[in-house]
């Protein structure tokens, strides 16, 4: 801090204490935010190209906050993080999608997504089963997404609880695909069975040759990995008509729809057949 006269560093500190109260408010509310019922999963569907259908749903956390109204996960996740309460949260998120998806067709995946601190801090395999047991929810409906992120914080304690994960017979996907900065080598070091493109590749791809190539050369990787690969945000039937035509499995994206309630589920499963 810089101390230029006084008034500076006084204003400068008044507003880091707000900044400060702010959040420990906001860390309260979070506390309480289960036993206040104010969670909700909202779903966006995940659309398989070659049978032009709906095939899975990505399960995605929402806060109503009493007074805040709607906080995004961007903002309370990274808090729920630093402070353990991802944990509790993350179990509940896994009761609850698994809960929801006896309500699909046997055929339709539900993926949550699972934060570091659940891969460290706790013990994810026995949580995901006790979540498939009361559900009564066969493992092979479940995927998991993990940032790569997650990897790199601890490579050495995620690789078993991944291996564990894997062999309870739930899929592995590793999520935003490319925005690491070691993607490549993750994935020789573990088996997953799907890789999500991050959204920031879909930018361009129609218009611009090397957005297309880097799009195409990552889905080709995939492909010859074996894995199946997932494009996100994808917003424009242009983009789709352009990722069918290449080896990607199943696209995900305001295009197809936006993430909705539980309730829609059945309406997203109705949706038309795409050419
Ligand atoms: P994510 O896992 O990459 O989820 C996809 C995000 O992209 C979602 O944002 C979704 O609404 C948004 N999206 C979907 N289609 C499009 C599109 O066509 N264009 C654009 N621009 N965006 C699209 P959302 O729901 O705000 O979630 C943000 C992030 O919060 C997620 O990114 C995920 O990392 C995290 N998150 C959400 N739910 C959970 C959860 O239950 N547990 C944990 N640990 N993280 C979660
Ligand atoms: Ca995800
Ligand atoms: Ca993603
Ligand atoms: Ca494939």
């Amino acid at each position: 801090v810089k101390n230029n006269g006084g008034k500076g560093e006084r204003l400068f500190t008044a507003e880091m204490e707000a900044q400060i109260d702010a959040r420990h408010a906001l860390e309260a509310d979070l506390r309480t935010a289960i036993e206040r019922d104010e969670f909700d999963l909202h779903y966006q569907p995940l659309y398989d190209l070659s049978q032009q259908r709906v095939c899975g749903f990505e399960a995605l956390l929402r806060w109503n906050h009493p007074t805040r109204g709607r906080v995004p996960p961007m903002e309370f996740i990274p808090l729920a993080e630093e402070v353990g309460l991802v944990v509790d949260i993350g179990r509940w998120v896994l009761r609850r999608a698994c809960h929801d998806a006896l309500h699909w067709p046997d055929n339709i995946k539900v993926a949550v997504n699972v934060s570091a601190i659940q891969f460290t801090d706790s013990d994810l395999p026995g949580d995901v089963a006790a979540a498939l047991s009361a559900a009564r929810l066969p493992a092979n409906r479940l995927e998991v997404e993990i940032t790569e992120s997650v990897l790199m914080e601890n490579l050495d304690e995620a690789l078993p609880v991944l291996h564990a994960l894997k062999q309870s017979g739930i899929r592995i996907a590793m999520d935003d695909f490319g925005t690491g900065y070691s993607s490549l080598s993750y994935l020789r070091r573990f088996p997953f069975d799907k890789i999500k493109i991050d959204k920031s590749f879909v930018n361009g791809i129609v218009e611009d040759r090397e957005a297309f190539a880097i799009m195409r050369a990552i889905i080709l990787l995939g492909d010859a990995l074996g894995m199946r690969v997932t494009v996100e945000g994808v917003e424009t039937a242009e983009q789709l008509a352009l990722l069918q035509r290449e080896a990607c499995d199943e696209i995900q994206g305001y295009y197809i729809s936006p993430p909705q309630p539980a309730a829609d589920a059945p309406y997203l499963l109705a949706l038309p057949q795409r050419e």
